[in-house]
């Protein structure tokens, strides 16, 4: 089983991947994890990631693409992978169709979520994370916050904001996804594998509602 999560940041691509890794017990593999994890560690990874990252860009094609190839012959996700942030551009879609397809399988469903921009922005600013590496869950100050302040409730380390995470930057991060990942909506929907959910608090519907049903559907 192969998932993909599209949508614009802060939509909720991580709640509801790693929803649907627990539920499904396939693994998340998050690019944007991945390229956090380098700058962290001061790779030469993270440096070259980080110059673009921080101005809201994306990393290079070749890079990210070589990452995720690499990613996709390892052991524990043979039996299923959920992509939380990877393809971004058509091209990488095109690659990853390819390495798929040489491992015979394929992209089995797409999960696109949309979110009102407003909402993103006060959601992204407003989103903090536990900065311990294998819990990693997502709060927001606003609709779901910690019990103690600055602490995750499920694990007691502490709660950091990604640098990205401020009003600048994530302007730049919406232009760079309406410029280059929204097309892949089209290519998806084409191969009649998208799935668009809407993910807003004005019709009650949060991240955790779209990943239970998707879970339900899938385990029935
Ligand atoms: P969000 O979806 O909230 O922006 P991510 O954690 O998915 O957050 O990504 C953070 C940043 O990492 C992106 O803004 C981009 O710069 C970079 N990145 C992540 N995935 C990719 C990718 N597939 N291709 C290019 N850049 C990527
Ligand atoms: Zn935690």
């Amino acid at each position: 089983m192969v998932i993909i999560m599209l949508g614009a940041p802060g939509t909720g691509k991580g709640t509801v991947a790693s929803i649907l890794k627990d539920e499904l017990k396939i693994p998340q593999v998050s690019t944007g994890d991945i390229f956090r994890k380098n700058i962290k560690e001061g790779t030469e990874l993270g440096k070259l990631a980080d110059s673009y990252i921080s101005k809201g860009n994306l990393v290079p094609d070749d890079v990210t693409i070589g990452l995720i190839k690499d990613r996709l012959k390892e052991e524990d996700v043979k039996d299923g992978i959920i992509l939380d942030g990877f393809p971004r551009t058509v091209v990488q879609a095109e690659e990853l169709d390819k390495i798929l397809e040489n491992q015979g399988r394929k992209v089995d469903m797409v999960i696109n979520l949309t979110t009102p921009k407003d909402e993103i922005i006060e959601r992204v600013v407003n989103r903090r994370i536990c900065s311990n590496q294998t819990c990693k869950t997502i709060y927001n100050l606003l609709l779901n916050p910690p019990k103690k302040e600055g602490i995750c409730d499920k694990c007691g380390h502490e709660l950091v904001q990604r640098k990205d995470d401020n009003v600048e930057t994530v302007e730049a991060r919406i232009d760079t996804y309406l410029k280059n990942t929204s097309t892949l909506v089209e290519f998806y929907e084409k191969k009649g594998i998208l799935r668009t959910e809407v993910v807003s608090k004005s019709i009650n519907r949060m991240g955790a509602d779209v990943a239970n049903d998707i879970a339900e559907m899938f385990n029935k």
